[in-house]
């Protein structure tokens, strides 16, 4: 492509490292794609030569910062602005433009997140960029009774995040059939080490839907066993009947479904949105949702929500200034950026997503891209 014309508040960046996932999986063609990235400053504006040479961080939202709807905190819905890889040119390329005001630039202590995650730093910029700001639209109080809903790398990063709060997180498990044994697959040192026992691990508590009781099935249909599992892990973990915060992070109808069917009353529902992390691979999807959801329409899931005075609470991106205090988590090792990262060549793409398919039960992990 041609050299890109700056305008005065842009960067143009040589991108170190892009992240490869639904987003990028289902791109359209006419745009490069990529949401967000890491990389060297190497050309800019006349208004961000304080940038130049800096190594910065960026995520999909390229709102302009000057309409009220930025003012009011929400640049990820401008109406002027673009996201990367959708309305203009991402990251999975060698070079790429985006607004200085958005990058965060990773100097002074933010620069140690290199050292502990590599490449992997990028997956900051999104996918763990998006869990944050689900928690923080939702405000959850330390010890209020929270579950999540999916199996994804959104899913992993709310957990750890979650935990780092004070909040013990109820997560759905059990739709896989059992893991397979490790000489079933030679490449994974760690077959055995299957996501319920990662969310163990880490103090997480595991709802697993394989000990449902096929009574309670029986009686009242997957939804009402389900229910009930929930319930009592909510009891068993000493909150009563305290209404329910539940993360979606599947952005599916149906995992929609699940959460406003299993919510209970005076709920908050937490949201992504399809346009901030749509068309997961329908495994993907599947996995970490219970099974044998009866069929539901957007009507009906807000019906349930409606009925059980409950609120639905979207998040459609992260606000960039956010991004310093994401790095400095991971600067603290309170996420494990490194750990969550399958990384890869331009090449080796395709290769890396056979590979995480092949192994469905481990803790989910991203693909992220080096040497652009
Ligand atoms: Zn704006």
């Amino acid at each position: 492509m041609p050299l890109p014309q700056l305008s005065d508040d842009d960067i143009l960046i040589q991108v170190e490292a892009s992240v490869y996932g639904p987003p990028e999986r289902t791109a359209l063609a006419e745009r490069t794609p990529g949401g967000c990235g890491m990389g060297l400053v190497v050309d800019t504006g006349e208004r961000a030569t304080h940038l130049s040479g800096k190594r910065v961080l960026v995520g999909p939202e390229k709102g302009c910062g000057e309409c009220d709807v930025c003012r009011r905190a929400s640049v990820v819905s401008c109406p002027h602005g673009h996201h990367l890889g959708t309305g203009a040119d991402g990251t999975l390329a060698s070079h790429v433009v985006t607004r200085a005001r958005w990058a965060c630039v990773l100097d002074g202590a933010l620069s140690e997140v290199i050292d502990r995650a590599g490449p992997a730093t990028a997956l900051l910029g999104r996918e763990a960029a998006l869990a944050y700001a689900m928690l923080v639209r939702a405000s959850v109080a330390p010890g209020e009774p929270v579950v999540i809903l999916g199996h994804n790398i959104i899913a992993r990063f709310l957990v750890e995040l979650a935990l780092r709060q004070g909040i013990k997180p109820m997560v759905l498990t059990g739709r896989d059939p059992a893991p397979a044994p490790a000489s079933s697959a030679p490449d994974q040192p760690h077959a055995d080490n299957t996501w319920a026992a990662w969310l163990r691990q880490r103090d997480a508590i595991v709802v697993d839907g394989t000990t449902m009781d096929g009574a309670a099935i029986a009686k009242g249909g997957a939804v009402s066993g389900w229910r009930g599992m929930l319930r009592q892990a909510a009891a068993d973990a000493g909150h009563g009947e305290r209404p329910l915060y539940l993360f979606e992070t599947t952005a599916t109808d149906e995992g929609r479904s699940w959460a406003s069917a299993l919510a209970g009353p005076a709920a908050k529902l937490i949201f992504l949105a399809k346009s901030a992390y749509s068309n997961p691979d329908p495994g993907d999807a599947a996995r970490g949702l219970p099974a044998n959801m009866p069929p539901s329409t957007p009507a009906n899931i807000i019906d349930a929500v409606c009925d059980h005075d409950s609120a639905i609470l979207a998040v459609a991106g992260t606000h960039p200034d956010l991004l310093p205090e994401i790095v400095a988590l991971a600067v603290r090792g309170e996420l494990d950026i490194a750990g969550a990262a399958a990384l890869t060549t331009p090449d080796g793409i395709a290769a890396a997503a056979e590979s995480l398919r092949r192994d469905p039960q481990r803790p989910p992990r991203q693909i992220v891209v080096h040497d652009l």
